[in-house]
């Protein structure tokens, strides 16, 4: 039998924006080791594949360009890093 006492605690979880990454922590950007493309990757994280060549990056290896506690402020300096990179130029 499944006990729903559970139910308030979900709720709080549910109120905020980034539900699955607010509990994890830290997130990093972090510099593929063969394109050197930058990417987020939670704290704790092993592997990742990168999302522009296709490689599993080692992410005890990996550079990491900055942290954030905040998924969203992560992704804000992802973005500013890649513009101001010229990454984004077409
Ligand atoms: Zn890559």
């Amino acid at each position: 039998m499944l006990a729903l006492s559970t139910k308030p605690l979900m709720n709080l979880y549910d109120e905020k924006p980034f539900g699955s990454n607010s509990k994890m922590g830290v997130t990093l950007i972090v510099k593929c080791t063969k394109c050197a493309g930058l990417m987020l990757t939670a704290k704790g994280q092993k592997t990742k594949v990168c999302p522009y060549c296709g490689t599993h990056v080692n992410l005890l290896r990996v550079q990491r360009v900055a942290a954030s506690d905040s998924a969203f402020e992560a992704s804000e300096m992802l973005r500013k890093l890649k513009s101001e990179k010229g990454f984004d130029k077409k």
